[in-house]
C-alpha cells in the first residue's frame, strides 16, 4: 500500500533497535531467503560470479574468525582497498562481525592518499586486492598497517585472503555490536579540501533502510508500502535487480550497495569494468536491471550516444553526487520513458532531500526533504529558517539518527559544522511554494559577481544545453570593475573546435537561456575538466587558476 508524501512525513519512526548491526541483518535474509542472490559479480572479460544470501554471511562469519585469529577486533581500524569484487561484502561484513570500523578505500587512491588516511585514523590492518598492493608498500614506513592481508594472490609480508579462509568455521562468536557503535570511519571526497574522517555508527545502516531505501530507491525489506503521490505499487524482490555504479570505496558504496541493497536483501548487480557507456547500456539490457543508480557524470556519457538501439528492463533511474543537469533527464524521458529522480545526501548523512517515487520531478530541483530528518534551508548568518524562494544552506536539526554525530577525532571541524541547534551542510538551496529544493552550489563555489550570487550549476546546466558542449564547469574569476565575472571552462562535445565565434555562440545563447548577468563572460576550452576520483569537479582548481591568472 503505498502512501503519500505528506503522510510519511508525518508518520515517520526511527525505529532503530538498541542491538542493531548490519551483519545480523544479512544473517536475517540468509535465514529468510538464503538461496536469493546477493550479488552478481562480472566483469568485462566475461567472468561471472554470484553469491547468495547464505554465501555472504558464512564468508563473513569465515573472515571474521580469520581476523580474531590475527587478534583484529572491537575499535580497530581496518582500511580496504578493493575493486567492485564478489567478496567485497563478505570482507567489510567480517570487519564488522569483529566490531572493528571499516575505513573504505577507493581503489583509485595513490599511495599519498593512502598515507593519509592510514595515519589520519590510526589504522593497524588493510586489506587490499593483489592489483593494488603496491599503492600500500610505499607507505609501510610510515604508516601503522601491521597486519595486512591480499586478495587474489600472494605478496611478500601479507596473508592470503583465501588461505586464511580456509577451513574456518561459518559461524563467528564476536562481540556484542549495537546501533549506537562505531562502524565506520568514511572519508568525504575531498572536492573542497582535504578529505574528512566521518565517523558512522552500525545506526547508519538503519537510517538508509528507512530513508533512503523506501523514499529514493523505491524499494523496502517487506517489498511493500513504497510511498508515492501517484500510489505506487508494491515492489516484489525477487523481480527486481539493482544496480549502483560506484567503487567499495566510497560513501556512496554504503549509500546504495550497502546500505539499500543489503539492508533490504535485495539482489545487485556488482560490475567490474570502468564506465563506457555503451558497454554500461548493454549489461543493463542483458542482465535485466531494473533499478540503476548512476552519477551525473554518467548520464551525461548516456546522452552523448545513441539510445535507441537498446531495450531495458529499467523501471527506475537515480542519481546523486552533483546536480543533475536537464539533458540527461529529458534524453532517458525519450528513449526509456523513465525520468532519473536526484537525491541529495553526502558522507556525513544519509539521502537529505530526494525526487521520491512518484514525485512529479520538477527540471532542476533535487526534490523534497526526506522523512524523518527535517531537511531546511538556514540563514547563513543569524542561523533561522529562510523565506521560501530565498537561497541559504542546507542544514539538518542535530540529534537525528540519519546524520553523523562528529568527525574522527576532529573536534575543531566539528565546532565549524555543528554550530547550534543545526548540522551545517555547506551546500546553499533555496526551495519553491510547493517545498521542491533547488541547489545553488556549494557555499565556496557562488560567484560573486557585481552584486549579483551566481550558482555554478544554472550557468553549467545552460552550457550543456548546448550542442556543442559536453561538460561545463564555471567558477568566478577575478575582475577589477565587477568583483568576479563568471568564467566557463568548456569541454566540447566530439566534432566541434573551440574558436572566437563558438565563444560568441556560447554567450548568445547563455543570454537567451538564463538571466543574462549569468552569461559566462570568459570562457577556456579544455580537454578535461579537474576532478576527484569519484568524478566530481574540483572548481577549487579551476578558481586558484583564475586567482593565479587574474589575481585576487
Ligand atoms: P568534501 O566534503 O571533502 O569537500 P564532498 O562534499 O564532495 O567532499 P561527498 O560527501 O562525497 O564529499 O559529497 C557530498 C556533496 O556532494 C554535497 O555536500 C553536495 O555538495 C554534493 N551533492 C551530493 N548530491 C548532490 C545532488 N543531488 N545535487 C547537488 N549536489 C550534490
Ligand atoms: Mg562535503
Amino acid at each position: 500500500m503505498a502512501v503519500s508524501y505528506e503522510e510519511a512525513v508525518s508518520t515517520f519512526e526511527w525505529d532503530i533497535p538498541d542491538d542493531y548491526n548490519l551483519p545480523s541483518v544479512v544473517e536475517g535474509h540468509a535465514e529468510a531467503h538464503g538461496d536469493r542472490t546477493a550479488v552478481t559479480f562480472l566483469d568485462d572479460e566475461g567472468t561471472r560470479e554470484e553469491r547468495t544470501y547464505a554465501d555472504v554471511a558464512r564468508d563473513a562469519n569465515r573472515f571474521a574468525n580469520a581476523l580474531a585469529g590475527l587478534g583484529v577486533g572491537e575499535g580497530d581500524r581496518v582500511m580496504h582497498l578493493l575493486p567492485r569484487h564478489p567478496d567485497a561484502f563478505a570482507i567489510q561484513l567480517g570487519v564488522l562481525k569483529r566490531g572493528a570500523l571499516l575505513v573504505p578505500c577507493s581503489a583509485m587512491l595513490k599511495p599519498k592518499d593512502l598515507g593519509f588516511r592510514a595515519n589520519d585514523c590510526e589504522a593497524t590492518t588493510m586489506v587490499a586486492h593483489a592489483d593494488l598492493t603496491d599503492m600500500v608498500e610505499p607507505i609501510l614506513d610510515e604508516a601503522p598497517l601491521e597486519t595486512r592481508i591480499v586478495l587474489d594472490g600472494e605478496a611478500d609480508g601479507w596473508e592470503s585472503f583465501a588461505d586464511l579462509l580456509d577451513g574456518q568455521s561459518g559461524e563467528h562468536d564476536g562481540p556484542d555490536v549495537g546501533a549506537q557503535d562505531p562502524m565506520s570511519i568514511n572519508y568525504t571526497s575531498g572536492t573542497t579540501g582535504q578529505p574528512k574522517p566521518v565517523l558512522h555508527r552500525h545506526r547508519w545502516m538503519r537510517a538508509f533502510e528507512l530513508v533512503n531505501a523506501p523514499y529514493w530507491w523505491g524499494v523496502s525489506a517487506e517489498g511493500t508500502a513504497v510511498p508515492g503521490d501517484d500510489g505506487s505499487e508494491d515492489v516484489d524482490l525477487d523481480e527486481e535487480f539493482l544496480w549502483a555504479t560506484t567503487g567499495t570505496g566510497w560513501a556512496k558504496w554504503f549509500w546504495s550497495p550497502v546500505g539499500v541493497g543489503l539492508t533490504v536483501g535485495a539482489s545487485q548487480l556488482l560490475y567490474e569494468g570502468d564506465f563506457d557507456a555503451d558497454e554500461f547500456l548493454s549489461v543493463m539490457e542483458r542482465e535485466g536491471v531494473t533499478r540503476l543508480c548512476a552519477v551525473p557524470t554518467q548520464y551525461r556519457m548516456f546522452t552523448q550516444t545513441d539510445l535507441s538501439g537498446y531495450d531495458l528492463d529499467l523501471t527506475e533511474a537515480l542519481s546523486a553526487g552533483e546536480p543533475l543537469n536537464r539533458e540527461p533527464i529529458e534524453a532517458l524521458q525519450d528513449a526509456f520513458d523513465i525520468t532519473p529522480r536526484d537525491g541529495y545526501g553526502q558522507t556525513e548523512t544519509v539521502a537529505l532531500v530526494s525526487n521520491y517515487p512518484g514525485i512529479d520531478v520538477k527540471e532542476g530541483s533535487m526534490g523534497k526533504p526526506t522523512p524523518g530528518l527535517g531537511t531546511t534551508i538556514i540563514d547563513t548568518q543569524e542561523e533561522t529558517e529562510v523565506e521560501t524562494g530565498e537561497i541559504g544552506e542546507i542544514a539538518v536539526p542535530v540529534g537525528n539518527p540519519g546524520i553523523f554525530d562528529g568527525y574522527f577525532e576532529k573536534p575543531r571541524l566539528d565546532e565549524k559544522t555543528f554550530s547550534g541547534d543545526y548540522y551545517r551542510t555547506g551546500d546553499l538551496a533555496s526551495r519553491d511554494e510547493d517545498g521542491y529544493f533547488f541547489f545553488e552550489g556549494r557555499a565556496d563555489d557562488i560567484i560573486l559577481s557585481a552584486g549579483y550570487r551566481i550558482g555554478p550549476f544554472e550557468v553549467e546546466d545552460a552550457l550543456v544545453s548546448h550542442e556543442a558542449v559536453a561538460e561545463a564547469a564555471a567558477v568566478a574569476s577575478p575582475h577589477d570593475e565587477r568583483g568576479n565575472v563568471v568564467k566557463a571552462y568548456v569541454v566540447l562535445a566530439d566534432g566541434y573546435t573551440g574558436s572566437e565565434d563558438l565563444t560568441g555562440e556560447l554567450q548568445e545563447y547563455m543570454k537567451e537561456e538564463t538571466a543574462p548577468y549569468k552569461y559566462p563572460r570568459r570562457v577556456e576550452y579544455v580537454d578535461e575538466l579537474p576532478k576527484t576520483s569519484s568524478g566530481k569537479t574540483r572548481r577549487i582548481e579551476l578558481r586558484e587558476r583564475e586567482v593565479e591568472q587574474f589575481g585576487e
